[in-house]
């Protein structure tokens, strides 16, 4: 598979450049070529196949030889080492929670594939590839323990001091080995900030080889289509998805399955009030703005960069795309409101995203019949539990898997917020 640019279509690179590049020089997303197609009785038969072997047959046209089918075959085992289920909140409404990864959120699946392929192409380069991330919480925690022992690959990872949460920090900072945390003094956009002036910075990329795990990379982007397959999988029915959104990503991810072959009835993209996208749906009028802070952080994202993936997929037609997409927006209040309430009523406990995700489902189901629904659970409650309604807060069960984080010790670099502080750190270690 090739892809182009979308700034310029005649800028063509292998899945390679594409994954080490991340992003074209114009600063284009790139895009495949062709929109490859599932055989025709492969959704009849799908609980005939096992996991691994549905996340290859989806991958695999889109790396086509570059990678030999037994490397990639490894690279997704170990992509998909935990399990993805289907819970039932109530009636016709599922949460398919991609939680149950080493860092209790959904960006560990596309972080250890990504991780996979740079790994297998940096195989016999001997210089040492530095992937340079700023994160406001969730990214960086994915990357650090995506990459963690990948040999030939330091990781670097910017984080605002004091506004990550607390299981967020530990993830960041106790791993250690070829993970390296710097605590800046400084906001989120500071660190974005400095990592983009780093990557301009010709008399630094001199000196060490760097490259971004952001989440445009398509080896982030693709592999998060299994997670709508293996839904199909346990419910075999006419699926209504809302997903929680921030870059949209996540979503487009599922709308390639739905252009593939995947049987899906509708997708729902659900926002926090950081509503660009609810807003050109009605108005075909893409007008950014500024993000605001919401608790459900992680989507707090103005100018979403994965949408205009999803434009292309529908050349670019309104029309076209609200037969397949519908979007809301929901408040804090309304977040809180409905955690609150599906604890009492379902006893099930969702995190601020998917408790987004959740009044999307509701909303969209409200005016249409559908055989079943599923949300997108992208978050453990307990990695945002500093945020959660204190009464919800003591019923949060934290997994085992990371108890024993929280009594590990914070290893961190603490830098002023200054591009001039990383750089020299980056020269000089
Ligand atoms: C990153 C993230 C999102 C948003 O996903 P996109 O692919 O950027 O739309 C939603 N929920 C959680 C918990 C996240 O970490």
């Amino acid at each position: 598979m090739k892809y182009f640019s979308l700034q310029n279509k005649q800028h063509v690179v292998s899945f390679e450049d594409a994954v080490v590049q991340g992003l074209a020089p114009d600063k284009g997303l790139y895009f495949p070529e062709q929109i490859p197609s599932f055989e025709k009785d492969f959704f009849n038969k799908i609980e005939q196949h096992a996991d691994l072997d549905i996340a290859y047959a989806a991958i695999k046209p889109f790396v086509g030889e570059e990678i030999p089918e037994e490397i990639l075959r490894k690279i997704i085992a170990d992509t998909l080492s935990f399990p993805f289920p289907l819970e039932k909140v109530k009636d016709n409404i599922y949460a398919l929670e991609l939680f149950h990864g080493p860092t209790l959120a959904f960006k560990d699946v596309g972080a250890r594939f990504m991780a996979g392929c740079l790994g297998y192409f940096r195989r016999n380069d001997s210089r040492p590839v530095t992937v340079l991330v700023a994160t406001s919480g969730d990214t960086g925690g994915a990357v650090a323990h995506g990459f963690y022992n990948v040999p030939g690959v330091r990781v670097v990872i910017l984080y605002p001091s004091g506004k990550v949460s607390t299981l967020q920090e530990k993830q960041l900072t106790t791993l250690n080995g070829n993970i390296t945390a710097l605590e800046i003094q400084g906001t989120f956009d500071d660190c974005q900030r400095m990592v983009k002036t780093a990557f301009l910075d010709a008399e630094l990329q001199a000196h060490c080889l760097l490259t971004s795990a952001n989440s445009i990379n398509v080896a982030r982007w693709l592999p998060q289509m299994f997670y709508y397959l293996l839904a199909y999988k346990q419910l075999k029915s006419d699926i209504v998805f809302s997903v929680p959104s921030g870059n949209f990503g996540n979503i487009c991810a599922g709308m390639m399955a739905a252009a593939m072959g995947l049987p899906v009835q509708h997708f729902v993209a659900s926002t926090n009030i950081n509503d660009t996208v609810p807003r050109f749906m009605h108005s075909g009028k893409y007008e950014p703005g500024q993000a605001t802070p919401t608790i459900s952080n992680a989507m707090d994202v103005a100018d979403p960069s994965n949408f205009i993936r999803i434009l292309e997929l529908f050349a670019n037609s309104l029309p076209a795309l609200q037969q397949k997409l519908t979007s809301y927006s929901f408040t804090d209040k309304e977040t809180v409101a409905t955690m609150e309430e599906v604890w009492e009523k379902e006893h099930y406990m969702l995190d601020p995203h998917g408790a987004v995700g959740y009044l999307g489902l509701q909303k969209y189901l409200s005016y249409t019949k559908s055989a079943a629904g599923v949300f997108l659970e992208t978050a453990h409650p307990v990695k945002f539990a500093d945020t959660a309604p204190a009464a919800l807060q003591e019923k949060i069960v934290t997994p085992e898997r990371v108890q024993s984080l929280y009594s590990l010790d914070k290893k961190a670099v603490l830098l002023p917020n200054d591009y001039n502080a990383l750089k020299t750190w980056l020269m000089q270690n």
